[in-house]
């Protein structure tokens, strides 16, 4: 399928123009729940616009993921700006954060999703259907062109 996803206020998030049409497995939860759920039994052309909701996207915000540390856990590496994102060790091991706020030595991080908490509102159009093959099935993920190239 081709998408664009944009948010509520209609800034472009992510769009696949001018790329690979994406490739997934229908039931393989392989996208997010509310836009495969609305793909569902969708033919080649068919145009979908569908409005997802944060439960079934990248879910709510959390507070309890956004943290302050000080600046000295990130000596040696590359230098600290807002708006990047880093890697953090964490109880569930490696997540990536955002760095939201930089002030003296303290640094936020926000290890919530980018689109957590967003309603997202797909325009989606299906360029291909075909049956998953018994490797795809196995793996979970579909292979070749938009997909995994292994
Ligand atoms: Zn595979």
């Amino acid at each position: 399928m081709h998408y664009t996803l944009k948010s509520n206020q209609g800034d472009l998030l992510d769009s696949s123009e001018g790329k690979t049409p994406l490739a997934y497995i229908q039931g393989g939860g392989n996208i997010i729940p509310g836009l495969e759920k609305q793909l569902e039994g969708k033919k080649v052309g068919d145009k979908v616009s569908a409005v997802v909701e944060p439960a079934e996207g990248y879910g709510e915000r959390h507070d309890g993921l956004v943290h302050v540390v000080s600046k000295n856990g990130f000596q040696g590496e590359e230098e600290l700006v807002e708006g990047m994102q880093v890697q953090v060790e964490t109880n569930n091991g490696v997540s990536i954060a955002q760095v939201t706020k930089i002030q003296g030595e303290d640094v936020t991080l926000d290890l919530n999703h980018p689109l957590a908490g967003m309603t997202l509102h797909f325009d989606v159009e299906i360029t291909a259907v075909r049956e998953a093959t018994k490797d795809e099935l196995e793996h979970g993920h579909v292979h070749g062109p938009g997909g995994h190239q292994h």
